[in-house]
Parts: C-alpha cells; structure tokens; sequence
C-alpha cells in the first residue's frame, strides 16, 4: 500500500507519461461483424486475399477499343461487336470493333482505352470514335485500390466508417477486435440527485455521471454505472469493491479534495494502492491515481468543468492505450488568440474557447466563464485553448488549439 499526498504541483506531461507507463492493454479479442466495429480497436492486421478491384474496369459508360485500330487526329468509326454491362462477362474484343461498355464492366482482354460515350456517336451498331485517345483512357487498373497480400488496416488502429468500407471492399463481413473495455463510473456527493428527480433545498442535479457516460459511449467502452455514492467510507467501500470485480477501470467524479467529506482516497487506500496528485492543470487540480487488485482508478475532480477537461487530457489517453489504441495523440493545430491573458499561471490552463473568423481567417475566441464549476464553457467550446503554465499570451499569439472532433471524434 503506498500513499503520498504530494504538496508540489505535477506537470500534466509527466503525469501523462506515469499514467501510460502503467497501462495494461487489453488482450482478450472477440469477432464482431463489420456494421458494429465503429469506433473499436482491430486486435490484428487486415490482410487482404484479392485485388480491387478485381479486374481492369471501365471508369464511365462508353466504348472499348484497341489503340491499334485508331489512328492519331482521325475520326474512325468501328462496329460494335459486344455489349459489357457491369457485373458480364465479357468475351476478348474481335480486332476491328469496340465493345459498348458501361461503368464498373470489365475491360474485354485486348482493349487498350475506353471512350466515353459524351465524346462518341453511335448509329447502325457502329461507333464514329474522336480524334484525341490516348493508351489506358478510363479504364480503372486491377488492383488499383488495394492490392493482393497487402495489409489494409493495422492492429490497434481505431475503426472509421471508411475503414469499414474498405474491409467490405475486400469481402470480409466480420473482424478480430479487441474485447470493449469495461468502465465502472461512480459519482460521489450527498448533494447529488439524479435528473428527473425533484431536488430539495441543497441538492444538485449529478452531470458528471451523463457527461462520463456521453464520453465513454463516444469511445465504444461499455459503462458499469454504479449511479450516486454517499459520501460514507462504508458506501464508498462497498462500491469502489463492486466496481473493483465488475471492470477493468473505474472512474470516480468528486470526493479526491481534502475536506473530511472526501471519502473516495481513503477507501481507495484501504483497498489497494493511492497515488494523490496536486496537478499542474486548470481547471482540475485534484486527481487520484489508483489500483484495486489489477483494476486501476482514476479519481477525476468533482466539478463539472474540471472533469469534461481532465476525462479529456488524463482519462481519455489512458483509456485509448488501455483499449489497445495504436494512436492516442489527438492531433491540435496553433492559432492565433483572439483575446489577452492577464497574467500567468502555475498551471497549465485549458481554456474552452472556440474557432471564429475574421475577413476569413481563423482565430480562438473565449467564453467568458472558465470556472471548473461551469460547464456551460464545455458546451460552447469546441476545443480547447491550451495555455503553457508560466506565460500570458496575448492577442494575435499563437497558441496550440485542440480541436474536441479530434479528442473525441473517430477521424
Ligand atoms: P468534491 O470534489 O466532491 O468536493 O466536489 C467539488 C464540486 O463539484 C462540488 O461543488 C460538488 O457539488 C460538485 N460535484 C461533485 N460531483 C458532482 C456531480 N456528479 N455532478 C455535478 N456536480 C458535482
Ligand atoms: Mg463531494
């Protein structure tokens, strides 16, 4: 059992790397059909058995020829000696004649070009062919998109719609991936009641539990919601045990602070091992790192602001490389900053901001609130402004924008 009550702030970075050092990514796969692998992690490489497409095919609806029986800068006109619907079999083009063709058909064997049809006229079963044709014209080459014994998606990579289309594209229905973390999420508080509920003097409605579950279910986990914990050490116990042998992580919202009410580090110790961060992030300075047995803990602040941030910047990676993710890093971009910084801070601020434009160009706006109590920011925002602890940027600086499609998104 350890415990250490840090008086120093911890560096995002370096809480970051801790928290991936002590992963341990899934192993247990499971076979599921394509249509419900979105948003999962393919647990080994797609290969591919065939080519696609299969066969040279035509790229538009025209005519089939042989380059041989044209003749540069000369209109010609040949009979048609076959017609090639897409999904036929086409029989080798006669020398002397085109085939009518039509979109996706194979090209006969001997066909050097296709013509579309906008540029050819046809009459009497005969074509009259322009003047400008040039070698392999519209025709789409066999293996052009994917070639035979060629891997086409990568173990640990995230499934996308495409991706799903592109393993229908080579016939496969279902795929290997890997087991859906379970994810136990608990939120502490007596004040706490649940929406759709009437609340009494004192109490508030519990967010954290349906911005977790709204988060978690964007990432494919399955949720083991063990709803409101009173702030007892008998009840948090009991349900940190619960979550302990029902799933591979559990996520806590409030009670890490150091008030007496804050029951979540003690049960957390009697179990198992604490680690108690003050981190170098705003909002969100409290986080809790633990472990029952094998199942870890994240203990995320209790306001709502500080965990939409820390869920994104702390739960969220370790959760991708928990899951097998290849790709944790959610890619940010600079822009500049539309407002001013009075002054610097300890703590590295994750402002939620949005993109807006002047004359066309884009720049980081501000909400007004930035409170770790207001969520209001999260839902304007759509990403975050990230603001180097130390400095106070000011208007016109770049500044590092991360973008939530990106923390979030399957792109
Ligand atoms: P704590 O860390 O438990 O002291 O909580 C910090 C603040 O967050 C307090 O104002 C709590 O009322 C609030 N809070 C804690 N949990 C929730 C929750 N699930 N939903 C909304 N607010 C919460
Ligand atoms: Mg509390």
């Amino acid at each position: 059992m350890s415990c250490c009550d840090r008086g120093q702030l911890r560096s995002v970075d370096a809480m970051l790397d801790e928290l991936l050092n002590k992963t341990t990514p899934i192993k247990e796969t499971i076979n599921v059909d394509i249509t419900k692998a979105l948003g999962k992690i393919l647990a080994a490489d797609v290969v591919s058995n065939i080519d696609v497409p299969p066969h040279d095919n035509s790229a538009v609806d025209g005519y089939a020829i042989n380059l041989s029986d044209y003749r540069i800068d000369q209109e010609i006109t040949l009979p048609i000696s076959q017609r090639i619907p897409a999904g036929s079999i086409p029989e080798r083009l006669q020398p002397g004649t085109a085939a009518r063709i039509f979109t996706g058909a194979t090209v006969p064997a001997d066909a050097t070009a296709v013509v579309m049809q906008e540029d050819c006229s046809e009459q009497d079963n005969q074509v009259t062919l322009p003047s400008d044709i040039t070698l392999s014209q519209n025709i789409r080459p066999q293996g052009q998109d994917i070639k035979t014994d060629q891997v086409i998606l990568k173990q640990g990579h995230r499934i996308r719609a495409q991706d799903m289309g592109l393993m229908a594209s080579i016939g496969i229905a279902d795929v290997t991936i890997y087991r859906p973390l379970k994810v136990a999420i608990l939120s502490t508080g007596d004040e706490l009641i649940e929406p759709g509920k009437i609340a009494t003097e004192g109490q508030i409605f519990n967010s954290n539990r349906y911005t977790l579950i709204g988060l978690l279910k964007g990432f494919g986990f399955d949720i083991v919601d063990l709803g409101i914990i009173k702030d007892t050490l008998h009840e948090t116990l009991a349900a940190l045990t619960e979550a302990a042998n029902s799933a591979d992580v559990i996520i806590t919202s409030g009670g890490v602070s150091v008030g007496e009410e804050d029951h979540v580090k003690a049960a957390i110790k009697q179990l198992g091992e604490l680690d108690l961060w003050k981190l170098a992030i705003k909002p969100g300075k409290p986080f809790a790192y633990g472990r029952i047995a094998d199942t870890p803990i994240l203990g995320l602040p209790g306001n709502p602001g500080a965990v939409f941030v820390t869920f994104c910047i702390l739960a969220r990676p370790f959760l991708l490389k928990s899951q097998g993710a290849a790709r944790i890093e959610a890619h940010s971009f600079k822009l500049p900053l539309g407002f001013n910084l009075s002054k610097p801070g300890k703590r590295r601020e994750y402002l939620r901001t949005r993109i807006n434009y002047v004359n066309g160009e884009a720049f980081i706006e501000n909400h007004s609130n930035q409170s770790s109590g207001v969520l209001s920011s999260a839902s304007w925002a759509d990403g975050f402004a990230i603001i180097p602890e130390h400095t106070a940027p000011q208007k016109g600086e770049l500044v590092e924008f991360s973008p939530f499609s990106e923390l979030f998104g399957n792109g």
